[in-house]
């Protein structure tokens, strides 16, 4: 997939953001201010100052709309799903070169809220996505006991697993051993 730098981070931040909530499978994993802020930091949004209760409760909505649309049964509800986002979300072009990255574009308007920001720039990575008729590559981990998701970048769209480190290793190794019981 030849996509540019904003598109890949994008994407990574929205995986990041949908694999925090419970039904995922794990915690809470925006419980307080105190994670978000760390979430803001790790993922690098920029030109948020301070947070409150309101942020992380939006945030919270966003993520929930984000995991429906990779989670949807097929494309017209992913597309149904993310238009009713978009449609709630000031998207403001702008052409950027920041942090040394090539020329891109941005979408938050400048005045954003957290939730806003997160909502244009990663929804409109998504929405590029299905435009290009990649919305197969919007996967949930196979893992049994593990409902993360991921965004599929391989060339022959083969991932099946969040994290080849943790699930993958963890899915070969039950494997090897059926096989060793077998
Ligand atoms: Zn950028
Ligand atoms: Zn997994």
């Amino acid at each position: 997939m030849p996509f540019g730098h904003d598109m890949v981070h994008s994407l990574a931040t929205v995986v990041e953001l949908v694999n925090t909530s419970p039904s995922t499978g794990g915690d809470e994993g925006l419980a307080g201010l105190a994670e978000l802020r760390a979430f803001v930091q790790a993922r690098q949004v920029s030109g948020i100052s301070t947070l409150t209760p309101r942020d992380l409760g939006q945030v919270r909505m966003v993520r929930e709309a984000f995991h429906r649309v990779f989670t949807a049964p097929d494309l017209p509800t992913a597309v149904r799903t993310l238009n009713s986002l978009l449609s709630e979300t000031r998207i403001t072009p702008r052409l950027t070169e920041h942090d040394g990255h090539p020329l891109h574009m941005h979408y938050f308007a400048a005045d954003s809220e957290l939730a806003e920001h997160l909502a244009a720039d990663c929804g409109v990575a998504l929405a590029h996505l299905l435009v290009e008729g990649e919305v197969d590559r919007l996967r949930t981990c196979s893992a049994p006991d593990c409902e993360r998701v991921f965004v599929d970048e391989s060339r022959n769209r083969s991932r099946v697993y969040c994290d080849s480190r943790t699930c993958g290793n963890r899915m070969h190794v039950a494997a090897y051993r059926a096989r060793r019981r077998a």
